[in-house]
């Protein structure tokens, strides 16, 4: 058996796919590191797995190969390692490196995760100061905060919006006009700031 035969034989493709990070539910599904996945598309079974959106499919060599954008060899030969298959064998560094990254599948699902988590902090922010900072009488001058409230909170709510019901397209979409210049990153202290002032 050469090494493609012998990692095959011995490693489960669900469990490789979970030891690098593939969250697979007791029903074989996961979401899919592929394409920017919303509900669990990837199936994966002791030998294979296959994605339902987008296509993607193969053995643990080629999850494997994919996952780290490695050549198939060389993810043979880190599957061998990770699993103790040839331990006298050490990891090219090329490989070692890459393994502390994540892949841009990870980091475009980790950047959606963080614009809804922040917009929704901010959006909560607005509805609070809708109500608090509201003009009590019509000749009152209006609060910056109350005029932000009512600015921002339709394109807040637009936005969460989207990155609930958009499609993968409109939602790296928003999430890339959202993380451009650090955008998000200074909308995440916001609500941070104002408890400061209190
Ligand atoms: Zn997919």
């Amino acid at each position: 058996m050469n090494l493609f035969e012998v990692v095959k034989a011995s490693i489960n493709t669900q469990e490789a796919a979970q030891a690098y990070g593939i969250d697979v539910n007791h029903y074989g599904m996961a979401l899919c590191p592929f394409h920017n996945d919303r509900r669990p598309s990837l199936y994966v079974s002791d030998d294979h797995y296959h994605c339902f959106a987008c296509g993607e499919h193969g053995d643990v060599i080629d999850l494997t190969a994919k996952l780290f954008d490695i050549r198939l060899y060389d993810a043979a030969r880190k599957l061998a390692s990770d699993f103790h298959l040839a331990p006298d064998k050490p990891l090219p560094e090329a490989i070692r490196r890459k393994k502390k990254h994540n892949t841009k599948a990870q980091q475009l699902r980790e950047n959606e995760q963080l614009c809804f988590s922040v917009l929704n902090q901010y959006r909560r922010l607005l509805l609070d100061w809708e109500k608090r900072y509201a003009p009590q009488a019509p000749e009152d001058v209006l609060d910056e905060r109350f005029v932000e409230a009512c600015h921002r909170l339709p394109w807040a709510e637009y936005q969460l919006d989207i990155l609930l019901q958009g499609d993968s397209y409109e939602r790296s979409e928003v999430v890339s006009e959202l993380t451009a210049d650090g955008y998000i990153r200074k909308l995440q202290t916001r609500p941070r700031e104002e408890r400061y002032h209190e």
